[in-house]
Parts: structure tokens; C-alpha cells; sequence
């Protein structure tokens, strides 16, 4: 099993990773809440938590993947404030809550799956675990670390004394406290709700009945409650993105520990966010661009995960509509050498990876190397572009080579297929000419002759393939 390093936030450094039970890795992954489509910054993190159970399986992990899907008690404000962002979308559009969670979830999976990011082991929704939910707080409860104020369950910050340690947070640090908004019902601006009963707003759609009273779930219990109810109390790996670390993973973190009196998570890992030249991509703003937009401009969804895949996870990213082109370029000439190098294997069997001559085995091995580095994914790309150009290794052991990166890297090389192109009929006359004078000068042993030849259709983006009975040939788009 090969070592891997990734960047834990929790301490700030590089750390061996080394699982509580050998072989397997729990793995949660904060899923979206359902009131509109994800935008493409939403899934640069899928695709970072995608990359990462990928290598994790290539590594030979067996990783149970937990992903929530948020259908209630997520305010605008992450911190409880503004309102329940599904009841507003429901009210706008005129749809009940569920009909929107259930829209847009089949939204989130279509767009995930055009992303070949695999489904997770386990989706769960948050509605469908509020019984859960209110076991934990009740095991919170019992334990002391809350108040019941204005009508809401409060979690108080000041009763863990490691809050905050995840986004080194000072508890007296005045600049991160203005940042929430006063709540008066707080004792303590970090402090947030458990179990709400006073709704904000009119109409909550959905309610539970409680020991605190009919009302709902604050949004980061959901997390708590289901990752545990899946993974076990405390589990390996909890990844989302970069916004979550200051509130979200924060009270997640105090909360479940809270409950338990153990470690929860050992290694928690973050995705920068995606910008767009202009700066923050927002869903809530609007104006944001979804995986449709792309593909409504002219391109493959996975020229999107190629893009992804040219930036480390942990820096940010400039969305352009260039580098979009420049991400579709290269995953064509990508897949175009991985269609050359079955020409030149013309249904020729392809070696197993244990059998992999010494060329492409080191560019596989650096390959691993650079995704156990957590997961430096542009140096694992960049392997593989190596290993593709690179005339050392057999055509065979490249081709296998290059399908086993791309089983970690899941941009869809096995499945390249030409593009083919029509030719007008003069061209045809020229074309079929030109094969037929190379035919004659292979017949005549004129190989330097049949080679130009070749190179002269090449240039006309010809592709040919010899076989048994003749040449065929193919123009390429
Ligand atoms: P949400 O559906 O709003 O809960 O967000 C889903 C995931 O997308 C969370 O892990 C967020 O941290 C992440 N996220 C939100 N905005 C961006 C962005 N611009 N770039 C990358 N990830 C983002
Ligand atoms: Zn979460």
C-alpha cells in the first residue's frame, strides 16, 4: 500500500496518513444543500474529493465515501442568520421544499456524473435523519454545552476549550468575532443553534417535533449526526471546501467531540475556491456559471475536469473562458496520442501493470508519487504527459500505463474516440492517390518514399491504418 502525506488543516502541515483500521478510510464529504444548481466552484471541490477517493482506491484503500445532502436548516448566513436558503427558493419559485431538494439533487448528480466523479458510497439527506440528529443533541444536552435562549438550542462555545483550533481561531480575537453578526439570544457571538424552534422567517416548511419544541435542525448537526451514524464516531478523512473551515467544520468539530469525549476526525482537507476574474463565484448571488453554461459553450464536461485537475487543490484558481479552451486543447491532444498509440498497437494485447517494462513502471511510479503527495495532481498530469511523449517505452506499456493514471485521474481516455470529418470527393481523388503511391513504394521497398507519404497525409490531418487487406484511412477533426 503506498504511504500517502496529504495537508491536514488541522495543525497546518504535511502528515502521514495512517488509518484507524488498516486498508479502509472513512471518508466525509460535505454535500450540497439542494436549492439551486451547483456552481463550477461547488464542484472544483467534488472534483478535488473525487481525485482524492480515486487515489485512495488506487492506492488500495477500500473507502467508504459519505456525502450529505443539505435539504433543510441551512441559512443564508452560515453563522444562523438571513434564512433558510430551500424555503426561499421554494417561495420563489412557487415549488414545495421537497420538489426543489429534488430537482436540484438529481441536478447535482447529473452534473457530478457528467464529471466522472463517482457516486458516493452512501448520499444521505439531511430531512431523512433528524431523528439522529436530535439523539445527538440530546447526548450534547446531557452533557452541558447548552442553553435554550430566545426559543433555540445554543451550543456554548465557551464550555470546549479547544474551539476553534481547526481555523486558529482566537476566542478574544475581536476581528473574528465582528465578522458574525450579533445575535442577542447568544451569550457568546461563536455560540450556534442546535435546535431552532423561533423561526426566522414565516412559513418554515418543514418541521420536527422535539424535546426543545417543534422547529428544525441547525445546519451543522446534520453533518455530526449522519457522518457518525455511517463512519463510527471518530473516522479518518473530512473534506469540503476552504469557506467551511472558519464555521461550519468549526462547530461541527465542537459539537460531535462534545458529544463523545473522543477525537472525531484525524485528517481534515480543504479545497481553495474557484474565482472568476472578477472575483468570488457566489450561488447565492447569482450570475454564477453552472456545468451547462459549459457544455452550452462548446465543451465536454470533462474538459472542465481537466481544467480542475491543471491547479493544486489547495490554491485558487481563475476561471477563464480561455483557459477553458486551452483545458479542451490539451485533453484533445491528450486523448489524440492515446488513439496513436492504439494505432500503432493495431488490437495488439496490452500488458497487465505488473508486467510494464522499466520505462513506463518509473513514469507510474512517479505518477503515484505525486498524488500520495497530496494529491499534486498538475504533477501527476504532467507524468503523464511524459509518459505519452516519451519515445522510451514501448507503444504497449504506454497504453497501459496511461489507461492506469487515468483510472486516478478519470478524465475518460479509454473511452477516446476519433473524431471523424468529412472530405470533399476531389480531396478523396487526392487522398486515395497519395495511398496508392505510398502502397507502390512500400511494394518497391522505397521506405523513406512510403514515409513521406505518410507525413504529407498527416499534415492533411489523414489518418491511416494498414491492415490485412489494404489501407483504410480516416481524416481527423
Ligand atoms: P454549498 O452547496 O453551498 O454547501 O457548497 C458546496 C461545496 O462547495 C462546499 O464544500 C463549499 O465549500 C464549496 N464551495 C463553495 N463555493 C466554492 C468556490 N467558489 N470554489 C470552490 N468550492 C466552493
Ligand atoms: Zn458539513
Amino acid at each position: 500500500m503506498h504511504a500517502i502525506k496529504p495537508f491536514n488543516t488541522l495543525g497546518r502541515s504535511a502528515q502521514d496518513f495512517e488509518p484507524i483500521q488498516p486498508g479502509k478510510v472513512g471518508f466525509y464529504g460535505c454535500g450540497p444543500t439542494v436549492y439551486n444548481y451547483a456552481h463550477i466552484g461547488n464542484l472544483r471541490t467534488y472534483v478535488f474529493e473525487d481525485l482524492l477517493v480515486r487515489s485512495l482506491r488506487r492506492f488500495g484503500y477500500e473507502v467508504t465515501h459519505v456525502m450529505n445532502i443539505t435539504d433543510v436548516g441551512h441559512l443564508s448566513g452560515d453563522d444562523d442568520t438571513g434564512e433558510d436558503k430551500m424555503v426561499r427558493s421554494a417561495k420563489e419559485r412557487g415549488e414545495s421544499v421537497l420538489q426543489i431538494a429534488r430537482f436540484y439533487t438529481d441536478a447535482f448528480f447529473r452534473d457530478t456524473g457528467r464529471l466522472g466523479i463517482a457516486r458516493p458510497t452512501v448520499v444521505c439527506k439531511a430531512t431523512e435523519h433528524v431523528a439522529d440528529m436530535i439523539a445527538l443533541i440530546q447526548r450534547i444536552e446531557a452533557k452541558g454545552y447548552t442553553y435554550m435562549s430566545g426559543g433555540n438550542l445554543y451550543f456554548d462555545v465557551t464550555k470546549f476549550p479547544t474551539y476553534g483550533e481547526l481555523a486558529n481561531l482566537r476566542m478574544d480575537d475581536l476581528k473574528a468575532g465582528a465578522r458574525i453578526e450579533v445575535d442577542e439570544n447568544k451569550k457568546n457571538p461563536h455560540d450556534f443553534v442546535l435546535w431552532f424552534t423561533k423561526s426566522k422567517f414565516e412559513n418554515q416548511a418543514l418541521v420536527w417535533d422535539s424535546p426543545w419544541g417543534v422547529g428544525y435542525p441547525g445546519w451543522h448537526i446534520e453533518c455530526s449526526a449522519m457522518s457518525m451514524k455511517y463512519l463510527g464516531e471518530s473516522f479518518d478523512i473530512h473534506a469540503g471546501g476552504i469557506d467551511h473551515v472558519p464555521v461550519h467544520h468549526t462547530n461541527e468539530i465542537a459539537q460531535s467531540e462534545a458529544a463523545t469525549g473522543k477525537k472525531w476526525v484525524n485528517y481534515w482537507m480543504h479545497a481553495e475556491f474557484l474565482i472568476l476574474d472578477k472575483g468570488k463565484m457566489s450561488k447565492s448571488k447569482g450570475g454564477f456559471i453552472t456545468l451547462q453554461s459549459l457544455v452550452d459553450a462548446g465543451f465536454d464536461p470533462l474538459d472542465y475536469r481537466y481544467f480542475c485537475l491543471g491547479g493544486h487543490y489547495r490554491s485558487q484558481l481563475t476561471f477563464s473562458w480561455e483557459a477553458m479552451e486551452q483545458a479542451k486543447a490539451s485533453r484533445k491532444a491528450l486523448a489524440d496520442r492515446i488513439l496513436d498509440l492504439r494505432d500503432k498497437l493495431a488490437g495488439q494485447d496490452i500488458p497487465a501493470v505488473s508486467a510494464l517494462g522499466r520505462a513506463a513502471a518509473e513514469r507510474l511510479a512517479r505518477f503515484d508519487d505525486a498524488l500520495a503527495d497530496d494529491l499534486a495532481a498538475p504533477r501527476a498530469l504532467a507524468e503523464l504527459w511524459q509518459l505519452v511523449r516519451d519515445s522510451q517505452a514501448p507503444a504497449a506499456d504506454a497504453l497501459a500505463a496511461a489507461l492506469e493514471m487515468d483510472g486516478a485521474l478519470g478524465l475518460g481516455l479509454a473511452a477516446a474516440r476519433r473524431e471523424e470529418a468529412s472530405v470533399d470527393p476531389e480531396t478523396v481523388g487526392r487522398i486515395e492517390a497519395l495511398i496508392a503511391a505510398r502502397a507502390a513504394a512500400k511494394k518497391a521497398k522505397n521506405w523513406a518514399e512510403a514515409d513521406a507519404i505518410r507525413g504529407q497525409l498527416k499534415e492533411m490531418s489523414i489518418a491511416l491504418e494498414d491492415g490485412p487487406s489494404g489501407t483504410t484511412w480516416k481524416k481527423l477533426a
